[in-house]
């Protein structure tokens, strides 16, 4: 184990030395199905032709330039992200939580700026997750990420997920709007009813108030839509992206129409790192694949299908698994043993899988995953439920 590093993980004591597809191969020549995907990151799962080509000829050729000059790839990024959303402008940083910070501070200054300095306050809901920064464990609001880190980050208030009554009674005159994520993924692949996301854009247009979406794990394809949003018709003035859009490489970005960008003038935010040259050959790669005509289609399809042979699966393990939710490659299984039992049997059986909130497993394969790795995973997630059902018919004898 670690002497040198931070121990704010609990790692698996198994180290990965090189990728190929939807595979990895670990230390000791091992391979591994990787359902993970760096957690729903490898979207072109491991060292994809287009972005390792990406990233090494912008490497020879130019790594890092200041945003103080013209960056000519994040342009092209930032207008083929636009293009394919509602949005009109973006910034970009280097993670989710960074992607978030400047979602709150941008409603925030919106708000500010059109004369509603007092409205700085953004309601979030039960089992969000928006990062790891000081104000984004205040916007996530859970106690275990809070615990011990000093005063709340003020400015967050947290209603249960789905409740507009409550909604309701949390708006108030310091309210600036509302942070959601369409699907959550760490809380346990709860997916957010249309309804109540119709609700908060209905809500956010009678007081204008900002209404922001956290994709930072259901953006890029995830869903089988470019965003999330997009497979529901409801559309935010603020949209956050992350893990996936950099295939593995480090990038954040925060999309926002021309209305809430307009007073993010110069001096306002900054990133040192933020769209620099390399990120952007990355990100620009990903979109290359992402955005191939049917490429979201096949996402849909492949997704459809995986989720309904997990049903069969579900139904042949009653004591092991409850049911199976999500969208496009973002599932989850509800599970009736403790996650980590199922993520560790997984495990044992070469799937690399993710627990989430919830009691819940999660399924975040790359998007270019094929049948034959879907069923390689459907025969994998069996013999792992064979497993745990072994283990808890020896409880009971
Ligand atoms: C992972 C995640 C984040 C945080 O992203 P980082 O890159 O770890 O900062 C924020 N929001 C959601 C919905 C996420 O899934």
């Amino acid at each position: 184990m670690s002497k040198a590093i931070l121990p704010t993980y609990a790692r698996t004591d198994i180290s990965f030395v090189a990728g190929d597809g939807v595979h990895l191969r670990a230390n000791t020549g091992e391979i591994y199905l990787d359902f993970g995907a760096g957690i729903a990151v490898n979207a072109l799962g491991h060292n994809h032709p287009i972005l390792v080509q990406a990233i090494q000829s912008q490497a020879a050729s130019l790594m890092h330039v200041s945003n103080l000059y013209q960056i000519e790839g994040q342009e092209r990024l930032a207008r083929r992200l636009c293009a394919h959303s509602f949005a009109d402008k973006v910034f970009f940083a280097n993670s989710g939580a960074e992607a978030n910070e400047c979602a709150v501070k941008m409603a925030r200054r919106y708000q500010a700026h059109k004369g509603c300095p007092e409205r700085f306050r953004i309601i979030t809901f039960s089992g969000a997750f928006h990062g790891r920064t000081l104000a984004m464990i205040a916007a996530g609001g859970q106690e275990k990420h809070l615990q011990g880190f000093g005063p709340k980050v003020d400015g967050f208030d947290q209603v249960p997920v789905g409740d507009i009554e409550a909604l309701k009674n949390c708006i108030g005159p310091e309210t600036a709007g509302f942070m959601i994520e369409p699907i959550q993924g760490e809380g346990g692949v709860n997916p957010i009813e249309p309804t109540f996301l119709l609700a908060l854009r209905d809500l956010a247009d009678k007081d204008d108030l900002v209404l922001i979406f956290d994709e930072v794990q259901t953006g890029v394809g995830r869903t089988g839509y470019f965003y999330a949003y997009q497979g529901v018709g409801v559309t935010p003035d603020i949209l956050t992206s992350a893990k996936g859009l950099g295939g593995g490489f480090p990038i954040g970005a925060c999309l926002a129409t021309d209305k809430m960008a307009a007073p993010m003038v110069a001096g306002t935010h900054g990133s040192t790192f933020g769209g620099n040259p390399l990120a952007m050959a990355a990100a620009n790669a990903v979109l290359d694949v992402v955005l191939e005509p049917g490429f979201l289609e096949q996402v849909q399809e492949k997704g459809l299908v995986f989720k309904q042979k997990l049903a069969g699966v579900i139904d042949e393990f009653p004591s092991v698994f409850e049911l199976v939710r999500g969208q496009g490659l973002l599932l989850g299984i509800k599970m009736k043993v403790p996650p980590a039992d199922m993520v560790g049997a997984c495990f044992e059986e070469k799937l690399l899988v993710v627990p989430a909130g919830g009691d819940v497993v999660r399924l975040l394969p790359p998007l270019i995953a094929t049948a034959d790795d879907f069923d390689e995973a459907i025969a994998s997630l069996e013999r792992a439920a064979k497993r745990l059902v072994a283990r808890q018919e020896e409880l009971q004898i």
